[in-house]
């Protein structure tokens, strides 16, 4: 899954990508660009900023669900090897 945001740079207007996960409030970064450091707050006057926030917000909020449904089915998929596992063992003992 891709958990990354684009960002605007404020400066040069160059677009770079941004991992989701590292944009938290207060977090800063340098443009790859031109290297000007653009500071993320969620309450930024520069709108790019903003509005790459508010995708980051929702990104992280996104692969939170996915990494849950991931979770959910892994422990579900054990669950049947498990009880598979279980009436082999008992076949067994009936042969014997
Ligand atoms: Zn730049």
């Amino acid at each position: 899954m891709d958990d990354q945001v684009q960002v605007r740079c404020k400066r040069c207007k160059n677009v770079f990508r941004e991992r989701a996960r590292r944009m938290q409030n207060g977090y800063s970064r340098q443009c790859p660009s031109c290297e000007v450091v653009l500071f993320f707050e969620e309450d930024s006057p520069d709108q790019d900023i903003k509005r790459a926030m508010k995708s980051a917000r929702k990104m992280r909020k996104d692969l939170r669900e996915a990494e849950a449904v991931q979770m959910t089915t892994t422990s579900s998929a054990r669950r049947r090897a498990r009880s598979y596992g279980g009436r082999q063992e008992a076949a067994e003992e009936e042969d014997s």
